[in-house]
Formats: structure tokens, C-alpha cells, sequence
């Protein structure tokens, strides 16, 4: 089943073509990745996504709607979620009160800084922490956590929106080799636990065909290839803009 599929999407910026005419879709259960060199246009293809900015021209259709130019909240409220920053109010609060006021937000409960969380949604709150193997660190605050285990609480975050749709932009960036690759498996798990497909993108290449169903290639804002792991690897035209140029981590 197709949960996003994106046509002709396109955005200049000053006149300069960032994103040209760019289509692909994505389904339910899949993990989709979204590869190519700093600047070939991927961060744009998200913000188009989630509602940051509207396109110049094209289709962004979630289920059968026509989402392009909401706003990211309606985006959001539509079933697309993205992981969360943990900001600094939220560090001195433990994981799971972090986890109950993602949930409040996402439910239009009132939102009150200064009393935290409260008694509401407790075992929801518990229950994906269980589903991101944070079940042990609950009651740990959030801003003592080693690297890795905050990007498992801003994946429990973001599914508090019980999303059919999540975007990942860059979600590993400053994580060891051996955190990507678990980050991703259980990203993986997750997708097909609940059926949600999942757009992300990765400069880790091991980690990138280990773990997408498929991978699109962008290269100066326009997609290039489309594939399965073997097949983007055999792409000549990959391997000349792309893995050719000797980086094995989409360039810095
Ligand atoms: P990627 O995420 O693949 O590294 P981006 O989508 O961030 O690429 O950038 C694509 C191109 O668009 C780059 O040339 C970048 O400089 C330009 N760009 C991105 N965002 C803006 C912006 N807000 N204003 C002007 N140019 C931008
Ligand atoms: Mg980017």
C-alpha cells in the first residue's frame, strides 16, 4: 500500500534549481532511503515533505491527499512524523515524561511547561520506551543519556504520533559506526512492526544497503537511479557521480 508518493516536486531557491522534477513513492513496511552528495537537494526533499517549505511545483500526496504547502503541525497531524531534537527544557525531565509530553502534544491536551507530564499516558509512554529497548532507563533524566539511547527516545518521540510516515533526515549524524547500524536495525523493526514507512537519509553506504528496501539517488536535484542495493551499487552513473569520487560517506 502506498503511504507517500511525491510527483514532479520542485524547488529553486534565488532562481537556483535545488530540486528538479522529482518523483518516487513510498509504501507501508518500507524503508526508503534517500542518498547522494552534500547539496545534490535531499534536505530540501524533506522540508517539501513535512511542511517547512512549500514546493515550487509538484505532487506530495499522503494516502490520496494532497499535502503540499500545509503547514508542518497539519503535516504532522496528517500522520507524517519526524524525530524529534530533544531540546534543553526537556533534558532535565526523565525519558519518560519526555515520551508523555510528546503524547499530550500530539493529543492537543494543554501544554504546560511548568508541570510536567503529570499522571497522563503513563503506560503509553512505558510501552514505547519498551518498543525502543529504553524500558530500563525510564526514569533516568533525559539529558544524562549516552548518545545512542537519546536517539532511541526521539524515536519513541516521534512514533507518540503513532505516524503512518516517518522522515529521517540525517538521523545517525555524530553516532559511532556500531550505534548507526543498531539505530537502523531497530528503525527497520519498526517499520515493519507497524507497517510504517519510513524516508531517511544516511552517509553511512554499509549501513544504507544493509538496512532500505530501496534507495533513490539525487545528484544536483535530480534522481539519477532507483533500486534495490545491487542495483544502485551497479549503476554506472552512480558509481561515476557518486560512490566513483572515493568517498564511502556521501561527502563532507
Ligand atoms: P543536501 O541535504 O542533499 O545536502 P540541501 O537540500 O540542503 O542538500 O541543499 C540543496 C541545494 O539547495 C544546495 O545548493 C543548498 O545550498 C541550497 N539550499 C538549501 N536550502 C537553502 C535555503 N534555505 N536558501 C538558499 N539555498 C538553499
Ligand atoms: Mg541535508
Amino acid at each position: 500500500m502506498t503511504i507517500l508518493s511525491v510527483e514532479a516536486l520542485q524547488k529553486s531557491f534565488r532562481g537556483v534549481p535545488a530540486v528538479r522534477g522529482v518523483s518516487f513513492a513510498v509504501g507501508a513496511g518500507e524503508m526508503l532511503a534517500l542518498i547522494g552528495p552534500n547539496g545534490a537537494g535531499k534536505s530540501t526533499c524533506f522540508n517539501m515533505l513535512n511542511g517547512q517549505l512549500r514546493p515550487d511545483a509538484g505532487r506530495v500526496r499522503l494516502s490520496e491527499r494532497d499535502i503540499a504547502g500545509l503547514s508542518p503541525r497539519a503535516v504532522c497531524r496528517l500522520g507524517v512524523g519526524r524525530t524529534f531534537q530533544i531540546t534543553a527544557t526537556f533534558a532535565s525531565m526523565t525519558v519518560r515524561e519526555n515520551v508523555q509530553m510528546a503524547l499530550l502534544s500530539h493529543r492537543q491536551r494543554i501544554f504546560r511547561f511548568w508541570r510536567p507530564a503529570g499522571g497522563q499516558f503513563v503506560g503509553e509512554a512505558r510501552a514505547l520506551l519498551s518498543q525502543v529497548g529504553m524500558a530500563a532507563q525510564a526514569e533516568r533524566a533525559a539529558g544524562v543519556l549516552a548518545y545512542g539511547d537519546l536517539k532511541r527516545l526521539e524515536l519513541a518521540m516521534a512514533l507518540a504520533g503513532d505516524p503512518r510516515l516517518l522522515l529521517m533526515d540525517e538521523p545517525t549524524a555524530g553516532m559511532a559506526p556500531a550505534e548507526r547500524t543498531a539505530l537502523m536495525a531497530l528503525t527497520r523493526q519498526l517499520a515493519t512492526e507497524r507497517h510504517l514507512a519510513v524516508l531517511f537519509t544516511e552517509h553511512d553506504m554499509d549501513v544504507v544497503f544493509g538496512v532500505a528496501d530501496r534507495i533513490l539517488v539525487l545528484h544536483q536535484g535530480e534522481l539519477i537511479a532507483e533500486g534495490d542495493a545491487a542495483r544502485v551499487r551497479a549503476d554506472a552513473r552512480v558509481r561515476e557521480v557518486y560512490l566513483g569520487s572515493g568517498a564511502t560517506s556521501g561527502g563532507h
